[in-house]
């Protein structure tokens, strides 16, 4: 911030870790680290430049080559902002069922979005975009298998977590997982430097695919090859598709995920609009499903426990989803109230 940037690609990272004051308990310290500052408003925006730069450097992307890739949204628009300043044409396959304002964003970014039935779920646009990808020879980036995702989240938040808790250490790192990127590539630099900072791993009640315990069925590339048994939909747009990704699942063999944390949707959305109105933080469901995984931590830990948690986007993403549902256009019964309390513009 404050500095002049040779690139859009270049303010990417470095968000802020904010003190939650409000919605905590007194006992511990709780904070966020707020991934909607990055310029396209989620954590997806770093995964779009490690993958697309690290493709770069191989030779595996050539200049001018279609990127293809198949996403819920975030790393579709990190994608379409990144190719657009490096002057790649991509091409987004997602499942009709995420929100409209998700696909208007990426053709506005100069995408192309593809759509797939909702039914076929997650394998189903995952199949789809690699299909595409061989039939016309384009660069799938592979977000959920790429080691490019974890090392741009090693490189990047992990180094700007430890620097921002350098003076006080963390107990507590809380996070959820949508490929396993942030996890695998954070939790793996905490282990070796932060040894004593508990991971917590959450994940969507209704969708209790580590929790479950049961294993997913895999190609040899370690993309899945069957829908997990435990999955069913839930309202957390961006986690736990319907399988476990290979990097969730690596970070897991590891021994990387200490606690595996199921949250209800409703408690989601509900900490999402406490975030907005009490604390003045304007983040997406994901965000508010982190949040209240933390809470339920920030009650359990010692005296002076410090803890963080990821807010993965920006509440704007979810206008025209059951985030919003509740909120009216019209003026409620209170507002009608307070425009009658003084004289102008009232009916005569
Ligand atoms: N929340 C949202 C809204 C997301 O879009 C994503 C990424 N799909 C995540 C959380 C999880 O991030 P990761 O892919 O690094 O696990």
């Amino acid at each position: 911030m404050g500095h002049r940037y040779q690139s859009i690609l270049e303010t990417i990272g470095n968000t802020p870790v904010v003190r939650i004051n409000r919605l905590a308990p007194a006992h511990v310290n709780l904070y966020a680290k707020i991934e909607a500052f990055n310029p396209m408003g989620s954590v997806k925006d770093r995964l779009a430049l490690g993958v697309i730069e690290a493709a770069e450097k191989s030779g595996a992307l050539r200049p001018g080559q279609t990127v293809i890739e198949a996403t819920s949204g975030n790393t579709g628009i990190g994608l379409a902002m990144v190719c657009a300043a490096k002057g790649y044409p991509l091409v987004v396959v997602m499942a009709d069922s995420f929100s409209v304002e998700r696909r208007k964003l990426m053709r506005f970014l100069g995408a192309k979005v593809v759509l797939t039935p909702a039914a076929h779920r997650g394998t189903g646009m995952y199949n789809k975009a690699v299909e595409l990808a061989q039939t016309h020879g384009w660069f799938a980036t592979h977000q959920f298998e790429n080691e490019a995702n974890p090392d741009i989240h090693t490189a990047t938040t992990a180094r700007e977590i430890i620097d921002d808790f350098a003076d006080v250490g963390l107990d507590y790192w809380v996070t959820g997982y949508g490929t396993g990127g942030t996890l695998k590539g954070v939790a793996r630099v905490l282990a070796k430097e932060s040894p004593k900072t508990k991971v917590v791993v959450c994940e969507p009640e209704d969708a209790q695919l580590l929790g479950s315990g049961q294993e997913q069925a895999r190609n040899p590339d370690g993309s899945p090859s069957a829908g997990h048994p435990a999955w069913k939909p839930h309202p957390m747009q961006g986690w736990t598709p319907d399988f476990i990704p290979k990097l969730t699942g690596d970070a897991v063999a590891a021994g990387l995920a200490g606690r595996i944390l199921p949250i209800p949707g409703p408690m989601a959305m509900q900490a999402s609009r406490d975030l907005a109105a009490k604390e003045g933080i304007f983040v997406g469901i994901t965000a508010g499903a982190t949040f209240a995984g933390a809470l339920k931590i920030a009650e359990e830990a010692p005296e002076g426990s410090n803890i963080l948690c990821m807010l993965p986007d920006t509440g704007e993403r979810y206008l025209s989803t059951p985030l919003f549902a509740d909120v009216p256009a019209e003026m409620t019964e209170a507002e009608q109230g307070i425009f009658d309390s003084s004289p102008m513009f009232k009916a005569i």
